[in-house]
């Protein structure tokens, strides 16, 4: 029921998506780590979507990633890499890209269009892959927080 509530007043305009302010704040803040493993060993900067794939060169799209998760992504679709992994991303890390998503589909002016009238293929990611489902609420995880914190 909250989530109807939130996306009609998302849609009729009375409630706006919050900007990308809290995910970039979190991220000076939080311990530097893979967004996508937990990992602080030989961490390098990551285009959460792809730069190969024009995903934007700015810093909400910027991301830690430890050499493993960064050449095993490489240049594939976050959604898609992680769901050959069978994993679901952390809610923050989807937040954010969807977020972006948003950003990209907004300034283009496609928020309105049927997803079948979608040309993708020049699109720097695949929004049919964004999920509908989710795991169950215990499976759910937030956050990845870095493996030497978890006890
Ligand atoms: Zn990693």
């Amino acid at each position: 029921m909250i989530r109807a509530k939130l996306r009609k007043r998302l849609v009729d305009g009375t409630m706006k998506m919050r900007s990308l302010y809290d995910d970039e704040r979190m991220k000076m803040t939080m311990p530097q780590a893979c967004y996508y493993c937990g990992s602080t060993h030989k961490l390098s900067v990551d285009h959460l979507i792809s730069k190969i794939r024009s995903g934007p060169d700015e810093s909400d799209n910027l991301v830690w990633a430890c050499l493993s998760c960064n050449s095993s992504k490489r240049g594939q679709d976050m959604l898609a890499w992680m769901e050959r992994k069978g994993k679901f991303p952390p809610l923050l890390l989807l937040r954010r890209y969807i977020k972006i998503v948003a950003r990209y589909c907004e300034s283009r002016g496609l928020m309105d269009t049927q997803l079948d009238r979608l040309d993708e293929t020049d699109m720097p990611f695949d929004v049919r892959r964004l999920p509908t489902k989710f795991p169950p609420l215990d499976e759910l995880e937030l956050w990845i927080y870095p493996a030497e914190a978890v006890s």
